[in-house]
C-alpha cells in the first residue's frame, strides 16, 4: 500500500484527506514514480476550492514532483526502473508517495539536481521559462512588473529577469518579502500594502511605464495592471491568486494604449516532450550556471499537505514550498 492524498467533494482544506491506496500498474505509455520530494502550488488550490475542475471525484492532487522510476509501462523505450526523474505538468496525483503518469511529461534529472530542488523548480521553473523566453521575450535593459514577487514562481522570475539584465520591479505586501525578492535580483520591489503601485511605477520609469506586466494576482489586480502599462503593452495574466478575472470590457484595452491580454498556461507550452525538454535544458543550465538558486522556503510532510497549503493561500509562504512522502 502506498499513501496519497485525495479530496472527494470540493471546499477548504478539510477536504483533504490521506488514504492508503494500492499502487497502480502503468500503462503502456506511463511511468510509476517513487515520489521523494513533491513541489506545492497554487494551482493544486484552485482544483480542491472548485476554482478548476478535475477530470473527476475522488481526485488526487498535486503536478510537480521528482523521483526514482519504479516501474515503466511496455511502450516505453527512453526511461528505465531506477532513473532520476522529475515532473511539473501532466495528470493530478503528486501529492503521493507513488504517482503514475504519461513518459512524456518526464524529463532526467541531470546527477547535479537534487529531489528537492527540482519538485521546487519544476512546475514554477519552467512557468517562467516560458513568460519571460517565449510569451515576451524581455530584452537586457526593459523595466518589467511582476506581482508576487516572493512567492514561488516570483523568486525564481526575479533571478531569471536579473540574469538576462532586466529589470524587474517586483510587487510584494511586506518589507521582509520586499528584501528577498530584492535578495533574489529584483530591480526594484513595491509594498501594495503600503504605496500606491501605479504611482510607484511611474516613478521607477520616468513616467514610461511597463512593456509588459506579469500578473498572477488576478481580480484585485486586473485594473491596476493595465494601468501599469505602456501604450502597446501586453499583459500576461496567468494567475487567480485573489480571484479569477471576469466581465473583461474590451473597449477598456483601447481606452488604456491599444493594450493586449494573454491568458497563458504551462501545459500549452510545454505541450509535447520535446518542448518540455527545451524548457527543462534551458532552465537547468540556469541553475547549473550559478545564476539561478533554488529558495525553499517551507518542508512540510506529505500528511500535512492541508497546513501546506493554508500556508499557501494565506500569504505566510515564501519561495518554492515542498511536501515530503
Ligand atoms: P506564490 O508562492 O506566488 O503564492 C501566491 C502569492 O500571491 C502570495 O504569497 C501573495 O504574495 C500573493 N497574493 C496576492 N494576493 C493574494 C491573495 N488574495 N491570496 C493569496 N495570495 C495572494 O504561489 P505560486 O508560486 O505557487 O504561484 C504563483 C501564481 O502563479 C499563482 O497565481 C499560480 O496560479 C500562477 N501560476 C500559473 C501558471 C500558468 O502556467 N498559468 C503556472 C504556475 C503558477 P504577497 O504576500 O507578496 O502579495
Amino acid at each position: 500500500m502506498a499513501k496519497r492524498i485525495q479530496f472527494s467533494r470540493h471546499g477548504g482544506t478539510d477536504v483533504l484527506e490521506l488514504i492508503d491506496s494500492q499502487p497502480a500498474a502503468p500503462g503502456p505509455l506511463e511511468v510509476r514514480v517513487r515520489n521523494r520530494a513533491i513541489g506545492l502550488n497554487f494551482i493544486d488550490t484552485y482544483y480542491r476550492s472548485g476554482l478548476y475542475q478535475p477530470p473527476s471525484l475522488p481526485s488526487g492532487l498535486g503536478c510537480e514532483g521528482a523521483g526514482e522510476v519504479e516501474a515503466v509501462g511496455s511502450a516505453v523505450t527512453h526511461l528505465q526502473v531506477g532513473d532520476r526523474v522529475a515532473y511539473g505538468t501532466g495528470p493530478l496525483g503528486a501529492y503521493a508517495e507513488l504517482h503514475v503518469l504519461p513518459a512524456q511529461h518526464l524529463v532526467r534529472l541531470p546527477d547535479a539536481v537534487s529531489f528537492e530542488q527540482a519538485a521546487a523548480l519544476m512546475l514554477k521553473g519552467l512557468t517562467v521559462q516560458y513568460l519571460l523566453r517565449q510569451t515576451y521575450r524581455a530584452e537586457a535593459g526593459q523595466t518589467i512588473l511582476w506581482h508576487a514577487a516572493a512567492g514561488g514562481v516570483g523568486l525564481i522570475a526575479c533571478q531569471w529577469a536579473r540574469a538576462l539584465g532586466v529589470k524587474l520591479i517586483g510587487t510584494v505586501s511586506s518589507p521582509e518579502k520586499a528584501a528577498l525578492a530584492k535578495a533574489n535580483g529584483a530591480w526594484a520591489t513595491i509594498d501594495y500594502s503600503r504605496e500606491d503601485v501605479v504611482q510607484r511605477v511611474l516613478e521607477l520609469t520616468g513616467g514610461a511605464k511597463c512593456p509588459v506586466v506579469y500578473d498572477s494576482v488576478g481580480k484585485d489586480t486586473w485594473e491596476r495592471s493595465l494601468d501599469c502599462l505602456a501604450p502597446r503593452g501586453l499583459l500576461v495574466s496567468f494567475g487567480n491568486a485573489s480571484g479569477a478575472v471576469t466581465g473583461v470590457n474590451l473597449g477598456v484595452l483601447a481606452q488604456k494604449g491599444s493594450l493586449y491580454v494573454t491568458r497563458p498556461t504551462l501545459g500549452n507550452y510545454a505541450s509535447n516532450a520535446e518542448h518540455l525538454q527545451a524548457m527543462a535544458d534551458e532552465l537547468f543550465a540556469l541553475l547549473a550556471s550559478g545564476a539561478l538558486q533554488v529558495e525553499i522556503g517551507q518542508r512540510y510532510a506529505l500528511a500535512d499537505a492541508a497546513k501546506a497549503q493554508e500556508a499557501l493561500s494565506s500569504r505566510q509562504t515564501t519561495g518554492s514550498t515542498i511536501l515530503l512522502p
